[in-house]
């Protein structure tokens, strides 16, 4: 986890002054530690029988489709606004800076169907909270939340109580 952490950059002042942004990029274009992310976000959820990943645009996509491919599970997206071609259902959430739409497709999910939500990182716990009523609505039960990063000092996870959250990183 250490090796994966070195990988993960700190960029001062992105997108607003006074966010430090934790760019994933690097890690992401090194094999053995992308491999190391999906293999050990999986193991955490593959006894938990996930028929969904729902990755959160846009990192999430890339972390949620691997680790949906180790899981044999199917992925879901949810995008940001005016994203997604079909009828769907919107939740407005806050970001550590600004406010945001998420969307769904409204036949994404089959009520009862067991989800895994994947995002790159937990800051506030805003996006995420956004994603868990957005499944929620279609029927879906959240069976785990996993993240690549988590910045604990915001305290995302005490939103979060009834979850079981997985992170790989903290800052
Ligand atoms: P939050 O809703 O506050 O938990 O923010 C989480 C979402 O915003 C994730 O999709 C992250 O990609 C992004 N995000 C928030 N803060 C940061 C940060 N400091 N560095 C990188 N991404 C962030």
């Amino acid at each position: 986890m250490e090796r994966l952490k070195a990988k993960i950059r700190d960029i001062p002042d992105f997108p607003k002054p006074g966010i430090v942004f934790k760019d994933i990029t690097p890690l992401l274009a090194d094999g053995p530690s992308f491999r190391t992310l999906t293999d050990a976000l999986a193991a955490r959820f593959a006894s938990r029988k996930v028929d969904l990943v729902v990755g959160i645009e846009a990192r999430g996509f890339v972390i949620g489709s691997a680790v949906g491919y180790v899981l044999g599970a199917g992925i879901v997206l949810i995008r940001k606004k005016g994203k997604l071609p079909y009828k769907t259902h919107k939740a407005i959430y806050q970001l550590e800076y600004g406010t945001d739409t998420l969307e769904i497709h409204e036949d994404a999910i089959k009520p009862g169907q067991r989800v895994i939500i994947v995002d790159d990182l937990l800051a506030t716990g805003g996006t995420v909270s956004a994603a868990i009523d957005l499944v929620n609505k279609l029927g879906g039960t959240v069976v785990g939340i996993g993240f690549l990063v988590e910045l604990t000092f915001l305290k995302g996870r005490e939103k979060l109580r009834e979850q079981e959250i997985f992170s790989l990183v903290q800052f």
